[in-house]
């Protein structure tokens, strides 16, 4: 049992399709059948995969927080499109977007998901939030769209264009606040890509912490004070160099490791911060490095748990908490 929050009440169900490749993990199936949480907001990670090339075995960084029937997207890797409607949730509804950073593996299908949207049927304004120049790419998206788009306006799509209201942001802040979500970033560690987010959800009966890319970030438990569910982003650091010592991504091992370790974090720098934060729950997500197979989940639990104490998931795609 988990102080204020049962583990079988949490996880309520896990995508089978997301769980093929690693065999499933038969304890969430079971705690999914067990009835799950009665709540109205839950978590579905989209896509848990690190880093830009594809990767056979997990979508690129993606997340959902759903509150009643209203999604609000959280970072589009390559793949997200896909892993939406894997999810059951229509794009039409995807109308609140936050973008943690520019980098690849967290953008690729954020114009995608404003035209495929729309061609779904989406009514009504979407909001995107993101650190600049996403008014920039918001518009340069539209203008590398532009005679697509309108050969579809032609055939019967509405014009949405002036639908997508981009709101930058520089700092820590309350992003966003509706009726059914509170949203605050934090500056998180992630140079020289800067400014890099992580955001907060706070929904009426959920709190959901996503760390974005970072490397070990205070800021982050802070952030996270006490939160449901504190999502990571990992990276095997040992597992990592072995790889690239062995030619992996055809890359000068040392200035790229220097660069993993600062601005990424091993699962042990991940259980501190769940631990400094109180978070009920730490769930491994953006899960680096890729390689085939997969690394075993053992490898990440067995070293947060050095740190942190309470249940640690390690993501599959499509999960759902
Ligand atoms: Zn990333
Ligand atoms: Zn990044």
């Amino acid at each position: 049992m988990i102080k204020g929050l049962d583990r079988r009440n949490l996880i309520r169900s896990v995508g089978a399709l997301g769980l093929s490749y690693f065999g499933g993990v038969g304890k969430y199936d079971a705690i999914g059948q067990e009835g799950g949480r009665k709540s109205r907001s839950k978590l579905i990670l989209l896509g848990t995969s690190a880093g830009s090339p594809p990767n056979p075995f997990r979508s690129a960084c993606a997340n959902l927080v759903v509150v009643d029937d209203t999604p609000y997207l959280i970072d589009c890797g390559a793949g997200t499109c896909r892993q939406i409607a894997m999810s059951g949730i229509s794009i039409a509804n995807v109308r609140h977007i936050f973008i943690t950073h520019h980098h690849s593996d967290h953008t690729a299908d954020y114009g995608n998901v404003l035209q495929l949207g729309a061609g779904a049927g989406r009514l009504g304004r979407v909001d995107a939030f993101g650190p600049p120049p996403l008014q920039q790419m918001t518009e340069r998206f539209f203008d590398m769209i532009r005679p697509e788009m309108e050969n579809r306006i032609k055939d019967g799509v509405r014009p949405y264009e002036k639908d997508i209201h981009v709101h930058e942001i520089s700092t820590s802040t309350v992003v966003h606040q509706d009726a059914l979500v509170k949203v605050t970033s934090t500056l998180v560690e992630h140079l020289p890509t800067y400014p890099a987010f992580g955001y907060r959800f706070d929904t009426p009966d959920l709190s959901i912490t996503f760390s974005g890319d970072t490397g070990y970030c205070e800021d982050v438990a802070r952030l996270g004070k006490d939160t449901d569910i504190l999502v990571h982003e990992v990276q095997h650091m040992t597992i990592m160099e072995e790889y690239l010592r062995k030619g992996g991504r055809n890359r000068d091992p040392a200035p790229f490791l220097k660069h993993m370790r600062e601005t990424h974090t091993s699962p042990e720098d991940a259980g501190k911060i769940a631990t400094m934060a109180n978070a009920k729950m730490l769930v491994f997500s953006h899960i680096g490095p890729q390689t085939n197979p997969p690394i075993p989940d053992a490898a990440f639990i067995d070293s947060a748990r050095l740190h942190y104490s309470g249940p640690i998931v390690v993501g599959r795609d499509l999960m759902v908490f």
